[in-house]
């Protein structure tokens, strides 16, 4: 059977009493999980979904608060041959009307607080079943699921059988639900695996969000396919973490997570000492943050990029890439080499490939992309080129050292006068002059030029900006299509979860400045 738990499973250290997760109580309490409690539990758990007699391929949607059990469903899910369905738990009653009527799932997991309202949802959609779970144990899947039995063979289920839907961020418009299949996570766990060199005794601080890929794909296949002990953080603390890297090797986190931290005094080389490998994604990691890390901690942040439909594409190398003539280099701002087996091909708009160093849009194909959106039938067909790669929709090149950067995601890029404006380009710029924090550049109706661009800065804490001083200065560096018109200074750029800027917002914000 390819079912990815079984893999998951047979990569449990041969010892089961050893200690698989260090998590703590909402009191601070130690909760230590071994890998037998994963096992029994995860069984209990499936035996339970699988006593409900759900029809094949039935979706099991969960929005509830980061907890060890948060993952063992994952796991009985994928062990009982169901389909995970995680839901942003900041989602409220709209949202999840619009995602319970598109999946349409035969279960529905919910904190005992939002029973009341998830579940009329949920019965209105035709749901058959709604259990609670609290992040404390509570609730009433486990109480059920103490009814059965700690031992379950995992159901068989073929590589190319759904495992998961993702919906996206909706960083660019409504989320899509991505289609994974055991063979697309299992193929991308083996081979993070290896590219990321995962040793015996690795221990991975876990301090993302689980409803995710970066959390819950990337970060907990990447320590149980290994036998790797987590430290199981429920909420991002940069203090906690910061402590907890005494005791870890490995560290995944978004871009935010690493600016907070290098806030805190007590990240000094000393408090890193037994680390390993720092690896950030999801957003694009600031080149300041890159150098002031390597600063203060001697480490080198390992950047790596993908999304929801494809789980991970590109990284920066661990150890010397023998494809790249050995190069082993993490260069900042880049995302790396693309990943073993993955292939990645840069193109024009009529989709002929450009040469290297030209940008272009980003397409890729392997076995870790998806089967299609959910219920999208047009919509995917789309987004795949008709020779079968898969449009990303994100902007880039690749340099003739192999590496790739992202320039911007497709949707952002602005075209004014008809030339093309990357906006990762200004912005890289304006954060690099004096007193500037961050900033992001959106194109914005304009009658003459059909677009413009229009930046928002960040000021550093305590620094004043002058938004036409910015734009003057730009003008000395760059040519005249590329100079924003407008330059606002603000307190904080809109953000997502996890951490993505949301240029739909200042679009909507700024979209009436010139007509
Ligand atoms: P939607 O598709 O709904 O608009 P989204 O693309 O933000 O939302 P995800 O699948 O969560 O949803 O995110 C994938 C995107 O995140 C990529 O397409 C890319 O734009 C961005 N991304 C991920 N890692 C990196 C990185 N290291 N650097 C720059 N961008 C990154
Ligand atoms: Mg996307």
């Amino acid at each position: 059977s390819d079912n990815l738990f079984s893999a998951l499973r047979a990569a449990f250290p041969s010892d089961l009493d050893q200690i698989a997760v260090e998590a703590a109580s909402a009191s601070g309490e130690p909760l230590l999980y071994t890998w037998r409690d994963l096992d029994r539990a995860s069984a209990r758990i499936a035996n339970l979904l699988a006593s409900l007699k759900l029809p094949e391929g039935s979706r099991i949607a969960v929005q509830v608060e980061k907890s060890v059990e948060a993952m063992l469903l994952y796991l009985a899910t994928l062990r009982a041959g169901y389909v995970f369905l995680p839901l942003n738990t900041a989602y409220q009653s709209a949202e999840i009307e619009y995602f319970v009527g598109n999946a349409e799932p035969a279960v529905v997991v919910c904190t005992p607080g939002n029973f009341s309202w998830v579940s009329r949802i949920a019965f209105t959609a035709g749901t058959q079943h709604v259990f609670t779970l609290g992040d404390d144990r509570t609730g009433t899947l486990l109480e059920r699921a103490a009814h059965f039995g700690d031992e379950h063979a995992p159901a068989v289920r073929k590589a190319d059988d759904l495992a998961a839907i993702l919906y996206t961020s909706g960083t660019t418009g409504r989320s899509k639900g991505a289609m994974l299949t055991h063979g697309n996570l299992l193929s991308n766990a083996r081979v993070l695996k290896d590219y990321w060199g995962w040793k015996p005794g690795d221990v991975l601080i876990h301090a993302l969000p689980i409803f995710h890929v970066h959390g819950l794909f990337v970060a907990i296949h990447g320590a149980l396919i290994n036998g790797s002990r987590m430290i199981w953080m429920a909420k991002f603390d940069p203090k906690a973490a910061i402590a907890a890297m005494q005791r870890a090797t490995v560290f995944m986190g978004v871009p935010t997570l690493y600016v907070r931290m290098l806030a805190e005094p007590a990240l000094t080389k000393a408090a890193v000492s037994h680390m390993r490998l720092f690896i950030s994604g999801s957003a694009p990691l600031l080149i300041e943050t890159f150098k002031e890390w390597q600063d203060r901690t001697g480490h080198t942040i390992l950047e790596r990029y993908g999304m929801s439909e494809t789980i991970m594409l590109t990284s920066n190398p661990c150890t010397a890439d023998a494809r790249h003539g050995g190069q082993s280099e993490r260069r900042g701002g880049t995302v790396g080499f693309a990943l073993p087996g993955v292939g990645l091909r840069v193109v024009d708009d009529a989709g002929k490939e450009v040469p290297v160093g030209e940008i272009g849009n980003i397409q890729v194909r392997g076995p870790n992309v998806f089967k299609g959106y959910w219920r999208m039938p047009e919509k995917t067909k789309e987004e795949f080129s008709t020779d079968g790669w898969f449009k990303t929709g994100d902007v880039g090149e690749v340099d003739e050292r192999g590496y790739v950067s992202i320039v911007g995601r497709s949707k952002d890029l602005i075209i004014s006068g008809g030339y093309n404006v990357y906006p990762a380009e200004i912005e890289g710029y304006i954060n690099e002059m004096p007193g500037v924090a961050e900033s992001a550049l959106v194109g914005v109706p304009h009658p003459d030029f059909g677009e413009v661009g229009v930046a928002v800065v960040i000021p550093r804490p305590g620094v004043a900006l002058d938004g036409e001083a910015i734009i003057a200065q730009l003008k000395s560096q760059l040519a005249n299509f590329k100079i924003p018109k407008r330059c606002f200074v603000a307190t904080e750029l809109p953000r997502n979860t996890m951490g993505k800027v949301q240029k739909n917002l200042l679009r909507e914000q700024y979209k009436g400045l010139f007509a």
